[in-house]
């Protein structure tokens, strides 16, 4: 395998922290290696002309639940890393003591190339190569990067037309109308505030008095940013791909939005007296309280590490940090809230949609948060108590959590 390989990287962070924590090694790989990668070619009629597309779904471990995990559509999705996201997705869902599996899914391809006629007949013809594979109790399949309600609609009707049935809990992340739940827009962003919250009780930070810098300000960026300075949080920065915004008294992210909504980008909004113009670099490198990544994997790494001056780091996108940041990071006992746990609102939204879907019933957005709230909340305590027992980051003890739910699973299955 590669040596740059980011599913290397993944097997070899939990094998490291398996080992350390009594878990024999024959056990983790049997856990790390995904149950199966399923490759496609999908051929579609472009322009009168015959393309294929190549397609992946990684199905990681279903010892806990059926898999679960999204499909992205980006020019750079390639074998490996469906097969670490479906790890990571494994360990997400296990950390949040979710009923699933970990799964991820792809099609190599730049949507923006695709008309909206192309991108249906490209997500039913997916659909249809997933179908004997997928299913309510077999694997769900999710939105991800450049997919949305829009795609899972289609998908999901391609699939119940081929099996003749109704089977809404297939696909989560659809729209309210063919059974979405309410809550999921905001639910990542929510999510990752409830661990802020959590977090801030623990070390005594008090929100008015604590400063955030968030790196994106998409969906999740948007609504964590949302949330966090509705009672006091102050974030002076945010970003998105042109650049960030600063302001020493804290932004206001409803008007940042608008703003966004005006110019289209964050480096077109006029400089004014009340904020600067900075860079993505220079957010990365603020001296504030809680850095957000909340944009791309590898944001934080090995030539950007040395500037980072924030005393925790909230991950809000998958994999932000990479494990030699990460390891330098933990030396200069900068605290780091995982990714397994900072982002896994999504899924847990996603999960209330399959058990409402499986209920033929729908809940009140108020349910859904409060249930919400009870799953991030036990999630990041359950995980506090083994940072505090065994002193150890919160990403190992992340990981030592979920691992042992998993291969615990295994062996009461007699499959270890
Ligand atoms: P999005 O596409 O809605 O937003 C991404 C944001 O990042 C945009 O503001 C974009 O401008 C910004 N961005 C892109 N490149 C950047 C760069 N080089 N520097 C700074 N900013 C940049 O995506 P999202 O749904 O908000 O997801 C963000 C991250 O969270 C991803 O890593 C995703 O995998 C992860 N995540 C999302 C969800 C979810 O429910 N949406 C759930 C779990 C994890």
């Amino acid at each position: 395998m590669d040596s740059n390989s980011i599913y290397q990287k993944s097997r070899e962070e939990v094998l490291e922290v398996g080992e350390k924590y009594n878990l024999a090694e024959e056990k983790l790989e049997e856990f790390l290696e995904p149950d199966r990668v399923l490759e496609v070619k999908i051929p579609i009629k472009i322009d009168n002309e015959l393309v294929n597309f190549r397609g992946f779904r990684s199905q990681h471990n279903n010892n806990l639940g059926p898999y679960k995990g999204g499909l992205r559509f980006h020019q750079n999705v390639n074998k490996d890393e469906v097969m670490a996201l479906s790890l990571w997705m494994s360990l997400k869902c296990a950390v949040a003591g979710l009923p699933f599996g970990g799964g991820k899914g792809g099609i190599i391809i730049d949507p923006k190339t695709l008309s909206d006629s192309e991108s249906e007949r490209l997500c039913k013809a997916y659909a249809l190569f997933l179908e004997p594979h997928i299913g309510p109790w077999k694997d769900v399949p999710a939105p991800d990067v450049n997919t949305g309600e829009r795609e899972m609609a289609w998908m999901l009707d391609s699939y119940e037309k081929k099996v003749g049935h109704h089977a809404p809990a297939t696909f989560t992340g659809k729209p309210l109308e063919l059974g979405g739940s309410q809550g999921r827009t905001e639910a990542t962003g929510l999510g990752g505030f409830y661990v802020l919250a959590s977090y801030s009780e623990v070390t005594r930070m008090i929100p008015v008095k604590t400063t955030i810098a968030v790196q994106g300000f998409g969906n999740v960026g948007y609504w964590f940013a949302k949330f966090a300075t509705g009672v006091g949080y102050k974030a002076v920065a945010i970003s998105d791909s042109s650049g960030g915004i600063y302001d020493s008294n804290g932004l206001n992210v409803e008007k940042l939005s608008q703003l966004k909504e005006k110019y289209g980008s964050f480096n077109k909004i006029p400089k004014t007296k009340d904020h600067e113009l900075i860079t993505n670099n220079e957010l990365l490198a603020l001296k504030v309280d809680v850095l957000v990544p909340a944009a791309l994997e590898n944001a934080i790494h090995e030539r950007n590490v040395k500037d980072i001056k924030a005393k925790v780091i909230l991950e809000m996108a998958n994999g932000p940090t990479t494990p030699e940041a990460d390891a330098i990071l933990s030396s200069n006992e900068v605290d780091i809230l995982p990714d397994v746990l900072c982002n896994a609102g999504g899924v847990t939204v996603s999960y209330f949609e399959w058990v409402q879907n499986l209920n033929g019933y729908s809940w009140t957005k108020e349910k859904v948060i409060k249930e919400l709230k009870k799953i991030m909340d036990s999630s990041f305590e359950e995980i506090y108590q083994v940072v505090q027992q065994k002193k150890v980051s919160y990403r190992k003890a992340a990981y030592i959590l979920a691992i042992k739910r998993i291969v615990n699973a295994m062996m009461l299955r007699g499959r270890l």
